[in-house]
């Protein structure tokens, strides 16, 4: 049986060092392992891979495989581990996975970087995400809001311990106080052992003989925490706010998860909002359009006047500069777009009627000269 030449099977150039030689390793090792493989050679890439980086990682056998090729090393890759080259039967008790270094590191490869905690070990709290709902001025000019935020803490009773005051909870003597057991499995490559949480403590490494009443054995226990949250000027419904160091509480004394703020903006009657620039709708009379005027218009500001020239159509946007909403990020506001709308009067008295029917008397084509929509319809009463 020919056999591939080691730097070959890992992709390497022969002067590779050993860094390049054990990531080129970890890096087909995680393509053709079996449990994520489904090549049906993938056992047999796999085994070659290993066997390559037996000999490669170690310089004493790599040197020898430098000299001598597949003979220099074949005697001892069968050696120690058992999986020898060329020897099909490597079966089991032939095969673990002492070449990798220690059993974290194989962890690392398999589970793509899921590395496993010692149960100990400081982790950070999780973040929480909390939705607040603001008024539409609240959200233009920012305030602030005391928010109530579930989050877990150590218990208080038993300080983290899970274990009723007086009593102390045990190393788990199945795990060693790891959390993590050891299971052998016999697989196609062999004796195979892999971990997992340890099933007597459940990964924690303790067992509490007496559980804690005030969290039930966990050592934590949910609360609710008032927390001062600063909303900035310039938020709109879905802005993120982080406060950080604000969410759940750390384990083993890590740091605390931060806190997200999740802002719902409330509609307002006369303004509508798009990104920082305002939007309504102002009325004047026909009279007020025809001879113009100067009229006031509410802003988040107060009033502002604005004048409305003689001829002003319905629908006519004007816009007043810097009357927006202030911007989230960087200075400056929006602007307000008024929209005018002409509003038909609806209840004349006699004289007033009076005085638009001679008013339409009096008006002529003149009177609307210019105004493309009579002009349109003109060509359409036309046909074209
Ligand atoms: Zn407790
Ligand atoms: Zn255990």
């Amino acid at each position: 049986m020919s056999k591939r030449d080691y730097y070959e099977v890992l992709g390497v150039s022969r002067d590779a060092s050993p860094e390049e030689i054990k990531k080129a390793y970890r890096k087909l090792a995680r393509k053709y392992h079996p449990d994520v493989c489904k090549e049906p050679d993938a056992a047999e890439k796999f085994k070659e891979v290993k066997e390559a980086y037996d000999v490669l990682s170690d310089p004493e056998k790599r040197a020898r495989y430098d000299r001598f090729g597949h003979a220099g090393v074949h005697a001892d890759v069968g050696g120690a581990s058992g999986a020898g080259a060329g020897d099909p039967g490597a079966g089991a008790g032939g095969f673990d996975f002492g070449g990798f270094g220690d059993i974290g590191d194989l962890f690392d490869l398999f589970f793509g970087g899921g590395r496993r905690q010692h149960p100990h070990a400081p982790r950070q709290g999780a973040n929480v995400e909390v939705p607040l709902v603001v008024d539409f001025r609240e959200a233009a000019f920012g305030t602030e809001v005391d928010l109530e935020v579930p989050r877990e803490e150590p218990c208080s009773t038993c300080h983290g311990t899970g274990a009723r005051p007086g009593t102390q909870p045990e190393v788990c003597r199945a795990c060693g106080g790891t959390g993590m057991e050891e299971v052998v499995q016999a697989t196609i490559l062999g004796r195979m052992v892999s971990r997992r949480t340890c099933s007597v403590c459940g990964g924690r490494g303790r067992i509490i003989i007496e559980r804690c009443r005030a969290c039930g054995g966990a050592g934590r226990v949910r609360v609710r925490r008032a927390v001062r949250v600063k909303v900035p000027p310039g938020v709109d419904t879905g802005t993120r706010l982080r406060i950080p160091g604000a969410g759940e509480a750390g384990y083993n004394g890590g740091p605390p998860g931060d806190l997200y703020v999740v802002i719902r903006v409330k509609p307002d009657d006369f303004f509508r909002r798009e990104g920082d620039d305002l939007y309504c709708d102002v009325p004047i009379t026909f009279v007020q359009a025809a001879l113009g005027d100067e009229i006031e218009v509410p802003t988040l500001d107060g009033r502002v006047k604005l004048r409305i020239p003689p001829g002003t159509q319905t629908g006519t946007l004007f816009r007043l500069r810097g009357k927006g909403i202030p911007r989230l990020r960087g200075g400056g506001r929006g602007d307000q777009h008024v929209r005018v709308v002409v509003v038909t009067p609806t209840h004349l008295t006699e004289r007033q009627k009076e005085l638009l029917r001679e008013f339409a008397a009096i008006s002529g084509e003149e009177t609307h000269r210019g105004e493309s929509l009579f002009e349109k319809m003109k060509r359409a009463f036309r046909g074209g």
